[in-house]
């Protein structure tokens, strides 16, 4: 096992996001961006709602409601999901949030997508509460796989992390995705200091279940603006405790430009992944764009630099006035994070309402 913290990056020195427009932009259909880039993973937020309050994203009382009327349809989400792929190379797309369970159109959104987009894979980030009496569904409309966030299998835990008790409907929702064919079904935890005894716990569950596992690194985007440098449960930290327990074995990216980084667990074949977004941070090889509840194109997690999608679709542009307005929002893209950055302040929206 070998991993050095290597601290957290400092990138903000070198952006230079809000300089003038695209003029400088190459003419090429790619979401490009000045650091060169290429953005083909979509993350879709499609709701800001949510079943639980997870206390390191949402505060207590849920985020305020973005009014009905600036929230994209499903018919829109569908138009703006199939430019992407057809006009800017987007490979794949994510729904998230907030909890798309949440919306009551989520079947449709995704039957929407997959008829347009057959060859495309179409998954989700959800939380997985009463995922059970949907698992089937969804996979009938056409979603090719889930990503489940559960960070610990301690009841108690579980309802304190997430000021819900809910943790049977998460662990129903797990198998019943597995049932649906909505596999290889991925875990993610995000581990806080409270709930980092209990990681060796939760892998052995995923590995019981045949769930691949990827802890998370906290990071600067909570609701309550809690997050401190010395409260995060860094990977270093975390691999010392699975390694109490488990033989880990270092193996790398599978995917240069996959953020998770991979041990095999005891010889293996099983792996654990990592992914280090704040010690060790892949903003370089960032492919990521993403759409907001409300219509807007964000280029990165931490930017508040937004595009607005949603007036000009409503007014009447054109597809490839869509795309062009996307591009342009691309190659504002800044180079990093910077979340060590003397400047740095965390973005206005938090991770529930941009959508992880
Ligand atoms: N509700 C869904 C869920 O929890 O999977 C989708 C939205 S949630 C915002 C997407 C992912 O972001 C989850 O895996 C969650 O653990 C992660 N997340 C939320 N807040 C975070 C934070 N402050 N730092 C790191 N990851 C976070
Ligand atoms: Fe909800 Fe997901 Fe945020 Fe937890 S991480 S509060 S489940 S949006």
């Amino acid at each position: 096992m070998t991993l050095v913290d290597i601290g957290i990056p400092v990138l903000r020195e070198t952006i230079d996001a809000r300089a003038d427009g695209a003029a400088d932009r190459p003419d090429v259909p790619e979401l490009i961006d000045r650091f060169g880039r290429v953005a083909r993973d979509l993350r879709v937020s499609i709701t800001e709602r949510c079943s639980l309050r997870c206390t390191y994203c949402m505060p207590a009382e849920g985020l305020p409601a973005i009014p009905a009327e600036r929230l994209l349809s499903a018919d829109e989400i569908v138009r703006v999901v199939d430019l992407a792929v057809r006009m800017l190379g987007v490979h794949e797309v994510r729904f998230t949030g907030g909890e798309p369970l949440m919306r009551r159109d989520l079947e449709q959104i995704i039957a929407g997508c997959a008829q347009r987009l057959p060859h495309v894979p179409l998954m989700m980030t959800t939380n997985a509460v009463g995922l059970e009496h949907r698992a089937q569904a969804l996979a009938d409309a056409g979603l090719t796989r889930v990503n489940i966030s559960l960070d610990s299998v301690d009841r108690a835990e579980f309802a304190k992390l997430t000021r819900r008790d809910r943790l049977p409907s998460v662990l129903a929702g797990i198998r019943a995705a597995r049932q649906a064919g909505l596999s290889p079904v991925k875990v993610n935890a995000v581990l806080m200091p409270d709930t980092l005894a209990g990681a060796p716990d939760l892998l052995a569950w995923c590995l019981d279940e045949g769930c691949e596992l990827r802890f998370i690194e906290e990071m600067p985007l909570d609701a309550d603006h809690e997050w401190a440098r010395a409260n995060m449960v860094t990977a270093a930290t975390l691999l010392e405790v699975l390694g109490t327990r488990f033989e880990l074995t270092e193996v790398g990216r599978d995917d240069p430009a996959a953020p998770a980084e991979l041990w095999t667990v005891n010889g293996g074949p099983a792996t654990v992944g990592i992914i280090a977004s704040v010690t060790r941070s892949f903003c370089t090889t960032c492919d990521r764009t993403r759409l907001t509840a409300d219509g807007m194109i964000r280029s990165c997690l931490f930017s508040d630099h937004e595009v607005d999608l949603r007036g000009p679709l409503r007014a009447g542009a054109s597809d490839g006035e869509l795309a062009q307005l996307w591009r342009g929002a691309m190659w504002q893209k800044w180079a990093g994070h910077g979340i060590g950055a003397a400047d740095f302040v965390p973005p206005d929206r938090t991770m529930g309402a941009i959508g992880g």
